[in-house]
């Protein structure tokens, strides 16, 4: 893939310069998801013409919180359930920047969860890319808010008697303008949703499977897929709000047959994103925060 460098002159992007050259390799267990969200953010930028330079990634605490350690983009680790807050006003400041937030699901759909709800509402410009491996993986196994009901862990040693959170539903029913799932066990459905939720315009939410070996070996992480898209079975037009709520209702969190379903659940390629409001109504200048801050 090809883009274009700061005097203009066009050039190839290979995935490597992603890697970076100087940190250690990657210190997740042998067999932990978070890799294959690693290398399908390292397939899908490069082929959506994005350079390191061009990219921000915000991430919050747990595993998943040393993506920003092995991708060679601009980072920031912030504190735990605080990545959106974070990468929202890095977007405000330098709307050019592609603006990549991510964590786990005790991150943001626990301890963030409240962020969770108003950027999907307000619908700002970034990638949201949730691990979520339904349990807290970095604490050593603790419940988490997708952790199934019935769930043994340290904390609710008797078996989880809360029920799971479902986060397409809730994002959706937020106001996020893309929310799609897959899954590590799935690399190249995971590198086309990774590559839709990037150029899409808006918050796009990204329910990303990833196992734990470590400390849920049960998961439906591990169980074969159905991508909805290209079954039969799930017929759903995934452009209308009603439709993609209910194939949600029936089908988010339950395993079919042993299968569970992935795949793009709802795309709005209408509703303008918080920072094309604000510019609409003359607030937001289209030249970035950041340029007018340093011009003044
Ligand atoms: Fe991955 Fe689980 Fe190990 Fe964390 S504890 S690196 S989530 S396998």
């Amino acid at each position: 893939m090809s883009a274009f460098n700061a005097i203009g002159e066009k050039r190839e992007i290979d995935r490597d310069e992603f890697t970076p050259g100087v940190e250690p390799q990657p210190t997740w267990c042998p067999g932990c998801g978070d890799f294959g969200v690693l290398k399908s953010l390292k397939q899908a930028l490069p082929e959506v013409g994005k350079t390191p330079e061009e990219v921000l990634t915000v991430t919050g605490i747990g595993c998943s919180g040393k993506l920003n350690s092995y991708l060679d983009t601009y980072g920031f680790h912030t504190i735990h359930g605080r990545s959106l807050p974070v990468a929202r006003a890095a977007k405000l400041a330098n709307p050019e920047l592609e603006v990549i937030a991510a964590g786990g699901d005790g991150d943001g759909y626990g301890i963030g969860g409240n962020h969770f709800i108003h950027t999907a509402r307000e619908n700002h410009d970034m990638t949201y890319i949730v691990f979520n491996n339904e349990i807290f993986g970095l604490t050593k196994g603790q419940t988490s808010p997708t952790s199934p009901k019935g769930h043994k862990s340290k904390t609710q040693p008797s078996g989880s008697a809360k029920t799971p959170l479902r986060p397409l539903s809730m994002s959706l029913n937020a106001g996020a303008s893309y929310v799609a799932r897959t899954a590590a066990v799935n690399p190249n459905q995971a590198k086309e949703i990774i590559k839709e939720a990037i150029e899409h315009d808006g918050f796009a939410h990204v329910d990303f499977l990833t196992q734990c070996p470590t400390w849920n070996k049960d998961a439906r992480q591990y169980v074969p897929y159905i991508d909805v898209q290209e079954s039969d079975d799930y017929d759903f037009d995934h452009t209308n709000r009603e439709e993609a709520a209910e194939m949600m209702r029936e089908t988010e969190d339950v395993l079919n047959e042993g299968t569970v379903l992935t795949g793009r659940y709802y795309v709005d390629e209408d509703r303008p994103s918080y920072q094309q409001e604000k510019q609409a109504v003359g607030e937001m200048p289209d030249q970035p925060l950041a340029e007018r801050y340093f011009d003044d």
